[in-house]
């Protein structure tokens, strides 16, 4: 069956999230075409690089390619000028509503529209800006130790992750194989992980780089990042703790990390800015983000096969964004188009706010109670994770980001 033009403003889209105040941006493809540049309206995606070039706009080019990264390259002035065109084009009163039609093709349906990892991944940093998630495993991992470590309050902590195990939502995630030493045991073993995790994240997307040696100051965050996306950064609980010392992250998280095959523009969250919760102490000045407010008040859900698990808030994150680029900047690492931040796992207060299993069961000795009667401490072969949120957005609308879907394929055998 070949993908159909179906009328965007006609779809369900129940919860009004991709109106045409979101602008999410993906790549898409039909069968027998190239996967391009798309805008998601409600329950369709738009070919906007058939639009552009109809209406002879000056960056149409960058829309045909198979990922965002020329569009976003270009910068504020021509993503603002791009909004300017959707909103009109894509309005609910559109006076070429009938051209968009004859372009728009419903996500979801029979027809095999498919999406595509949006962007290419130049640099992967995951930071770790939760500070409910950072005392939640600091007082697992270091009993009898403060929560947090003494630099936590005092700069954003973060690594460098593997950009080409990021994957778009919907593709399946195998269970890694690696080193572990159970607990008890003198010597490691090599075995599928027994304690697979998700972690619940938001990530921002540069679109705009830096000349290394230059800093990205806070006040600069909206020149360089284009957009925001879901990131769902797997965890191998039992590598990571066993290779993590001295050196952080390695195998544990490699294996593949999902971001939502859709790219917020951070110009669609402007109603959703808050400012961080208040500081436990000032922080050092080019972290002073006090006149640049970047938090945002993402809302985010966590589903494990269906069941909803954890409802974690992003408004409560210690460090923004701005802070993590400014911080990863200071001393004169430069940018590049394609670069992802990811958040770290967005945990809450509440203990039906924590964005990963380990937290929500407590290192696994509270096992989560599914609706079909089986318990969860860890993922099992086959368990489908899906993590989607929504922000605020103009005149009581809301914005939404999509989702991050992956199902859990048995391990390879060991070697
Ligand atoms: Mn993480």
């Amino acid at each position: 069956m070949s993908a159909e033009p179906a009328d965007p403003w006609d779809a369900t889209d129940a919860d009004g999230l991709f109106g045409p105040q979101t602008l999410a941006h993906g790549v898409f493809s039909i069968p027998g075409q190239l996967p391009r540049v798309g805008v998601r309206l409600h329950d369709a995606v738009v070919d906007v690089h058939a639009l552009a070039v109809d209406d002879g706009l000056p960056w149409a080019d960058t829309l045909a390619a198979p990922v965002l990264n020329p569009f976003m390259a270009l910068g504020p002035e021509a993503w603002a000028e791009e909004r300017e065109w959707l909103v009109g084009v894509l309005a609910d009163d559109a006076v070429d509503a009938d051209r968009v039609r004859e372009l728009s093709y419903p996500l979801g349906g029979p027809a095999p529209v498919a999406l595509h990892l949006p962007f290419q991944v130049a640099d992967y940093v995951d930071f770790y800006s939760s500070r409910e998630h950072a005392a939640n495993l600091g007082s697992m991992f270091r009993p009898g130790q403060p929560a947090l470590t003494p630099n936590w309050t005092h700069l954003p902590i973060g690594y460098h992750g593997r950009s080409g195990t990021v994957v778009v939502s919907g593709t399946p995630v195998r269970r890694p194989v690696g080193q572990v030493r159970p607990p008890g045991a003198v010597a490691p073993l090599v075995r599928p992980s027994a304690r697979l995790d998700i972690e619940a994240e938001v990530g921002v997307v540069v679109g705009v780089g830096s000349t290394l040696g230059d800093r990205v100051p806070v006040g600069a965050f909206a020149d360089h990042v284009f957009g925001v996306c879901l990131v769902d950064d797997w965890s191998a609980r039992d590598l990571q703790a066993w290779e993590y010392v001295p050196l952080g992250p390695f195998l544990g998280k490699s294996f593949a990390t999902s971001v939502s095959a859709w790219v917020t523009p951070l110009s669609s969250l402007t109603a959703a800015r808050v400012p961080a919760p208040p500081r436990e102490h000032p922080v050092q000045g080019y972290l002073d983000d006090s006149a640049h407010p970047w938090g945002l008040d993402v809302h985010l859900e966590v589903r494990l096969n269906g069941a909803v698990v954890s409802r974690p808030p992003f408004a409560g994150m210690y460090w923004t964004a701005a802070q993590q680029l400014a911080h990863l900047t200071v001393n004169g690492a430069s940018l590049r188009t394609g670069d992802l931040l990811a958040s770290g796992t967005v945990s809450g207060a509440g203990a039906d706010e924590r964005g990963s299993l380990i937290e929500l069961t407590w290192n696994g000795e509270q096992p989560l109670e599914l609706p079909d009667g089986t318990t969860r401490a860890f993922l099992e072969d086959g368990d489908e994770v899906v993590v989607s949120a929504w922000a605020p957005g103009p005149d009581g609308s809301r914005v939404g980001f999509g989702e991050v879907r992956g199902v859990v394929e048995p391990a390879r055998p060991v070697p």
